[in-house]
């Protein structure tokens, strides 16, 4: 039976209608009324985070676990309407839908693992020396505590895995921070249901209900006004560079300036060394067009810029690229102003002198096609709006004259999430050249593949300086993102009795 959403924000449990409505904006299917939010709700929501805060902020490892578990229990109750709103309302596949909500609720249930195991905590312990000359020496525990409330903004490209209950959320859930959500008004239905599963979790698990709070969008003083809330103690953001900065910017003038762990944007450079160019060139292109078109290119580590040297099989790159390229159809992107902002940045990409069209197609109203543009290794080093992101499936080979070249290319990129090396053995020399560059430059390097597809592990790095993220020591993927939302503190002599819960 199709789910017709209420509509309305979730502020500490309650359904809260606002005094306006937008109409949500669905790729296909019906579209409905949500509420509109306002600075007075934000307010509400974060005092309501504070007060949980109190008792959320000291809660045991275990009862965190357990809400975690359920959360994803509830999402899983829900999965069908979801599938159907979250097709509808973003454009992307069915099945697309229900393996992000697999890999929501994996990433639920990993940190509800991830904080059962206790590690996270870091545990330091330096006893006493009471004998210590020429002083003794106090004990000292360190423990890294919850920062307190946490705002966090869906994301358009991820209507589940990084929006109202993904990779933010649980992360700061786990580490013991209520959450106010910002949702994302491309997915409003999408995020009301998610939403409706976080409350049910926290009502059924006993937990105060400002624990979560999940605001609708319609303007831009929503934002606004909960990045600047004086009891907001961190942001977790994925978006576009400009509303990152804009936020990130108010984030640093408050009175108390917070944390803000923005995504932004990355182009996700490949360098193909000559060696897997020649032995393995068409295979690499195929396997490229295929990471480029995927989901429409909508994926923050869409690998956008290719770079190898010219010649002879840099040719036959471009050749069977555009070949792969041109057999994928029109897809269907994630807004209205998303596909527009994809054929601005295409034209622009078209008309900067020096850039060659190897493949241009055409595309209307919300749909996006591939498009493949080669340039020089000189012309690109000399156009910095080249190496941006354009959000979308457009790929651009950039031709270095000399492995020199190529290196001058990697040291001029700017922070990326990723960098990938594609080498054979031969390549090794040039590859270990290459490696003190990249580091300095992206959160992730692969080797032999492609950067879409970003594991949800332990190990995982999803981040990288700026304007990858705005804060290059964290990630917002994988267990080690919890570290954003807490804080060590060390306890000097306390008793056993006054420590908090390990
Ligand atoms: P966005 O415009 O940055 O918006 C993200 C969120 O931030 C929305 O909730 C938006 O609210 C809010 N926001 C943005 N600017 C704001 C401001 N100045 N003040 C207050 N709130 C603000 O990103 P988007 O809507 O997801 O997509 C737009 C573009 O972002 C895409 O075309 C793409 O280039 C890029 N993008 C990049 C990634 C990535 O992973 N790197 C992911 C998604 C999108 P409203 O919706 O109410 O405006």
């Amino acid at each position: 039976m199709t789910h017709t959403p209420h509509g309305k924000h979730l502020i500490a449990g309650e359904e809260v209608a606002g005094s306006a409505s937008f109409p949500s904006s669905p790729a296909h299917g019906t579209a409905h009324a949500f509420s509109v939010g306002t600075p007075d709700l934000v307010d509400r929501a974060c005092k309501s985070a504070e007060a949980a805060f109190w008792s959320f902020g000291y809660s045991s490892r275990e009862d965190r676990a357990q809400f975690l578990d359920k959360i994803a229990d509830e999402i899983d109750a829900r999965g069908d309407a979801i599938t159907e709103i979250g097709s509808q309302e973003s454009g992307l596949p069915e099945a697309r839908l229900i393996g992000e909500r697999g890999r929501t609720t994996g990433q639920l249930r990993l940190f509800a693992s991830h904080i059962r195991k206790g590690d996270y905590l870091d545990l330091r312990h330096d006893p006493a020396l009471p004998d210590r000359q020429p002083a003794p020496r106090p004990e000292l525990r360190m423990i890294q505590r919850p920062i307190g409330p946490v705002a966090v903004f869906g994301a358009s490209n991820f209507p589940l895995a990084f929006s109202v209950g993904g990779g933010d959320t649980a992360a700061a859930l786990a580490a013991g921070c209520p959450v106010v959500v910002k949702g994302h008004s491309a997915h409003p239905g999408t995020g009301e249901l998610v939403g409706d599963a976080i409350t049910a979790a926290a009502k059924s698990c006993g937990l105060h209900p400002g624990v979560f709070s999940l605001i609708q969008g319609g303007k831009r003083d929503v934002g606004e006004a909960l990045v600047t809330h004086p009891l907001i103690k961190a942001v977790g953001f994925t978006g576009s560079l400009t509303g990152g900065r804009a936020l990130f910017d108010l984030c640093a003038a408050r009175p108390e300036p917070i944390p803000f762990f923005g995504e932004l944007g990355s182009v996700n450079p490949m360098f193909i060394l000559p060696g897997a160019l020649g032995a393995r060139g068409d295979e690499i292109a195929n396997g490229w067009a295929a990471s480029l078109t995927m989901g429409a290119g909508q994926f923050c580590t869409n690998p956008g810029i290719a770079v190898l040297l010219d010649g002879p099989d840099a040719e036959g790159f471009a050749a069977t690229a555009k070949a792969a390229l041109q057999d994928v159809g029109a897809q269907t992107m994630l807004t209205d102003s998303m596909a527009e902002a994809y054929r601005a940045g295409r034209d622009r990409v078209a008309a900067s002198e020096g850039v060659e069209t190897v493949l241009t197609t055409t595309s209307g109203q919300r749909n996006a096609t591939p498009c493949l543009y080669e340039t020089s290794g000189a012309v690109w080093l000399a156009n910095h709006h080249l190496g941006e992101e354009v959000f979308g499936p457009l790929g651009l080979i950039v031709r270095a004259q000399d492995t020199g070249q190529m290196l001058e290319i990697a040291r001029a990129l700017q922070g990326q999430l990723t960098c990938t090396l594609h080498l054979d053995a031969e390549d090794s020399d040039l590859g270990r050249s290459l490696m003190p560059v990249l580091e300095r430059k992206a959160g992730r390097i692969l080797a032999n593949g492609y950067p879409t597809g970003v594991e949800v592990a332990d190990s995982m790095v999803h981040g990288g300086p700026y304007p990858a993220s705005t804060n290059f020591g964290a990630t917002s993927v994988g267990t080690l993102s919890i570290r954003r939302f807490l804080r060590p503190v060390c306890y000097q002599n306390l008793p056993e009795a006054l420590l908090p819960r390990g």
